[in-house]
């Protein structure tokens, strides 16, 4: 479902993706843990064409994203392109990043009606549908900020459902989180994986990874140190750099 090869970025003269291969299958749960600057957001950022890549591809279900090709050359697709594409692809933020002047159901609909086209009927029936997938049915009419953070990130989950996309990206969603509130969102993760959908999952939270993943990949300076299935990846690292990062955050 997602195709990541030869990803090059670099701000400046600072370069932060060196050349990153990664492949998330249909279905398929891939984490990506690592160092705080190694390049994990900016990997995210480029997926949905947040940012330009400098060299390489990505690909979404055989589609390539940000780009259109001819002639053995790419072009950049305009702004309605790439919200086309964009609309595949949903995403996560640490800061939950919801709209503080709208309801949990307003935040739900806009994107499905402005950018899908749906009608405000069936925008609101699917939103509901995605508000109970969270546990949050009840909390339609409330605002963001009546809500803990963890309720936020679950709405915030369930806006990045309401387009459903397939993929989705999160980027350390747990990290801003009080420690007992980290364990409603993960086990929001956890059903979503068990349910099949496509997830490239930024997280520093290695019990989950170890659980969910099919897939973890260590991010090291910008490049893939090392990537494997869960139980070689955190147990038996090959690299030292791994084992001592993993020491760190265990
Ligand atoms: P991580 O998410 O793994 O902590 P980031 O992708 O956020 O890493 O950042 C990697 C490096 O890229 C850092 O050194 C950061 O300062 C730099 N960086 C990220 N975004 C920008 C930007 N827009 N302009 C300049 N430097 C950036
Ligand atoms: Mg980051």
């Amino acid at each position: 479902m997602l195709e990541i090869s030869g990803l090059h970025k670099s701000f400046g003269s600072t370069r932060v993706l060196g050349g990153v291969d990664l492949s998330v299958r249909r279905g398929g749960v891939t984490c990506v843990i690592g160092p705080s600057g190694s390049g994990k957001s900016t990997l995210l950022r480029c997926v949905n064409h947040l940012e330009k890549v400098d060299a390489g591809r990505v690909e979404v279900d055989g589609e390539l994203i940000g780009y259109r090709e001819s002639g053995g050359r790419l072009h950049e697709l305009g702004d309605r392109a790439v919200a086309r594409q964009r609309a595949q692809i949903g995403m996560v933020f640490q800061d939950f990043n919801l709209f503080g002047h709208l309801t949990v159901l307003q935040n739900l609909v806009e994107a499905p009606i402005g950018v899908l086209g749906l009608s405000r009927k069936d925008a609101e029936d699917r939103a509901r549908d995605k508000l109970r997938r969270v546990g949050l049915a009840e909390r339609e009419n409330a605002y963001p900020r009546q809500l803990s953070g963890g309720q936020q990130q679950r709405i915030a989950i369930a806006r990045a459902l309401a387009m459903e996309p397939k993929l989705l990206l999160f980027d350390e969603p747990t990290s801003a989180l009080d420690p007992e509130l980290v364990g409603e969102v993960l086990a929001v993760l956890r059903d979503l994986a068990a349910a099949g959908h496509t997830m490239l999952v930024v997280t520093h939270e290695i019990g989950f990874a170890r659980e969910a993943a099919d897939e973890v990949v260590f991010l090291d300076g910008g490049e893939v140190l090392e990537s494997g299935p869960p139980g070689q990846l955190l147990d038996r690292p090959r690299e030292a750099r791994t084992r001592e990062f993993l020491e760190h955050v265990l």
